[in-house]
Parts: C-alpha cells; structure tokens; sequence
C-alpha cells in the first residue's frame, strides 16, 4: 500500500524508525526489536539507509522485506543520493520492487568526510524527480520545523521544500524537534508556501543524556529549557530520566494529536519500549 493512501480519510497516522542491523551484524539482531514493534501494528515502519560509502544498503531492504512478508506492516524505505549514481539507484530501486517495497523516502544524505560525492543527484528533489520518471512507488521527503541546518535561510528552505514536493514528494517526515511551537510555525509557513501535502511529526523522547547531545550536535535542533532542567535533573539516574524523558515526549505527542497534525513519527532509536509506552498512552488520541 502507499502510504499517501492512509491520509485520504483524514486519518492520523502513528508510525516508527527503526536503524537496520549494522553490516558486519547478524539480520536476525533486530527480530525482537521487530516482534514488539509490529505488534502495536504502526500505519508504517521506516528503515533508515546509510548515507554512503563503505556501510551495506543490503540490510535496509532485507529488514524492510521482513517487515512486508512477515509481519504484514507497510515498510517506508529511505534512499540517501548523494554518493550514488543513476546506475547504482536503479539497481537499489529494482530490488526495492522485487521485495514489494512501494514507499520510499528520497534523501540527500548528509556529506561523508572522505566520500567524493558522485555528480548525478545533487539535493533530495533530484532524486524525486527521477524516481516519479520512472518508477511507481510513493515518494516520501524530509523537513525540517527548525530549518536546514546548511540552509542559509528558513525563506529558501521553505522555496527548496516546496520544489521536492512540486518534484513528486507526496507525503513530509520531519526532523525531530523538542518544542511544538517550532512545528506550528513551519505548519504555517507551509500553508502560506502552498505546500499542501500531510506533514508527519519526527519525535524522539529523550531518554539518553548521550544520545541527546548527539541530536542536537548532528541536527542543529533546540532544546528548550525544561527540558534541560530535566535531563540535568535525572542525569545520573538512568530509570528517572527514561520515565521523565517518555512523559515530556508524550506530552508533546498530545499537545499535537489535538492540535492539527497529520501524523506522528516516532524515532525508536530501535528500542522497542518507547514505542510500545507511547503507543499504550496516546492510544485514545488516534
Ligand atoms: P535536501 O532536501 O536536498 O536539502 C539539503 C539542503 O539543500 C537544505 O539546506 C536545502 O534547503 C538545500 N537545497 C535543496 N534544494 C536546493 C536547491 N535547488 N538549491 C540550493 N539549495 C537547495 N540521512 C541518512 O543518511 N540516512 C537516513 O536514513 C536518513 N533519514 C532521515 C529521515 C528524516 C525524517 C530526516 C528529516 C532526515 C534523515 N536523514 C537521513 C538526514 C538527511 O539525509 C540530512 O538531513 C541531509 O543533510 C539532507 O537531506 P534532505 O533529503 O533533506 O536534503
């Protein structure tokens, strides 16, 4: 099924990140992981790609198989651009359709240092564009609620956005963000650009004081002050801050299930007792 099929009725959609096994890993590492997550039966689950180089994109389509054949659940693949050429895309995108992939969502990728980047796609809209030339899947693209962090203004991120949807985007994923207002601005901005297309909300609770700094220094994204308080708070007390993390992300979870989101996307960061936590407590809200 295409997932741009699932909001035709206005429907809110709760869906989930998973991150494939690494290469040198066993498959079988995220059964588990797998088993509990398709369990609370997500609209989708995404499989994060790698953005290029040495890593085995291998194991992105055989998890995204998995979660096709055995457990019934439509899988979203992501796709990074560019260090691949149109060759080695098409390869890609003639394995995704033998394994009965239909969703993807088209990425830049970020730049690997020491990687040439290869010259045929050079933002996430070219690969749009390319795969709605010639295959049939359902093109997904990301956004971002506080902005690109290479942007040089939310004016020309917006513009760029609206030219991946123009491409053929049919549906947004966003980055994760920690405070709505940033998501209710962007929804506007979208709004007043003509972007009208579902816009899914990324939210990743924080539940690592690691993991979290990792965030903002990879994506640029604002933690505001509360949060903060709380990380600083339970730093030291790993079950606290789990609890206290969980309860902030579900808390903004509802502030936006009963505001006007289209959807929510959780980055599970592959634990499957955050997705099964936030599914149990905003169950009523869906
Ligand atoms: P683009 O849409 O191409 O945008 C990149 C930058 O270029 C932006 O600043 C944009 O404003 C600018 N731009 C776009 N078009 C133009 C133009 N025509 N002229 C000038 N400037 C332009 N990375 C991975 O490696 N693997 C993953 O699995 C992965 N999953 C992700 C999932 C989500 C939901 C999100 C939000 C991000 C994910 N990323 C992933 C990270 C992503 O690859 C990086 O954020 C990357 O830097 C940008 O990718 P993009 O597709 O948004 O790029």
């Amino acid at each position: 099924m295409k997932v741009s099929e699932l909001y035709k009725d206005n429907k809110k959609t709760l869906s989930f990140e998973i991150v494939p096994p690494e290469k040198n890993s066993e498959l079988s590492s995220i059964d588990e992981t797998l088993d509990i997550l398709c369990e609370l039966n997500p609209d989708f689950i995404s499989v994060t790609f790698g953005a290029g180089g040495s890593e085995n994109c291998n194991s992105t389509i055989e998890v995204a198989r998995k979660i096709k054949e055995k457990y019934n659940i439509e899988p979203v693949v992501h796709l990074t651009c560019l260090n691949y050429s149109k060759d080695e895309i098409d390869l890609i995108a003639r394995q995704l359709q033998q394994s009965g992939v239909q969703n993807i969502l088209a990425l830049r990728g970020d730049k690997v240092p020491n990687v040439q980047a290869k010259n045929d796609f050079k933002y996430a809209s070219d690969l749009i564009a390319y795969m709605k030339s010639k295959y049939d899947f359902c093109l997904l693209g990301a956004c971002y609620p506080e902005g690109h962090p290479e942007s040089e203004s939310f004016v020309d991120d917006i513009k760029h956005l609206k030219e991946k949807v123009n491409s053929g985007a049919e549906v947004l994923l966003s980055q994760l963000f920690f405070d709505n207002n940033y998501f209710y601005d962007f929804q506007e901005k979208c709004k007043v650009a003509d972007i009208d297309v579902p816009v899914i909300a990324g939210i990743m609770p924080a539940i690592s004081k690691s993991q979290l700094e990792k965030m903002v220094s990879l994506c640029g994204v604002t933690i505001p002050p509360q949060l903060k308080r709380i990380v600083h708070k339970f730093s030291s007390n790993k079950d606290a801050l789990f609890d206290a993390g969980m309860s902030y992300g579900i808390s903004q979870i509802i502030d936006l299930l009963t505001s006007d989101v289209d959807g929510i996307h959780i980055y599970t960061m592959n634990n499957p007792m955050v997705a099964k936590r936030i599914s149990t407590e905003i169950h009523n809200f869906i």
